[in-house]
């Protein structure tokens, strides 16, 4: 059993030019691609809007690490509908 089968390309889900350097290990390829996504996240939430969902993005990037920051954000949002 080999797993899970790997994406031969990982990148942002946002930024669809900027590929990730290949010659890196996958694990940091995708840590990478985690960190891009969630400031474009961030970023998006600053600005009053809400990133896209977490089933419409690219599977490779549904990692434990995104969930929970997606359940967070999730939580932040209704907080700020509630202020407002
Ligand atoms: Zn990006």
């Amino acid at each position: 059993m080999d797993g899970l089968e790997k994406q031969s390309v990982i990148c942002c889900p946002n930024c669809k030019n900027s590929f990730s350097d290949q010659s890196l290990p996958y694990e940091l390829q995708l840590t990478i691609a985690e960190d891009l996504w969630m400031n474009h996240c961030e970023e998006m939430f600053r600005k009053g809007g809400r990133p896209r969902k977490l089933e419409n993005l690219p599977s490779y990037i549904h990692t434990p690490r995104i969930k929970a920051y997606y359940e967070k954000l999730e939580k932040r949002i209704e907080a700020r509908k509630e202020r407002t």
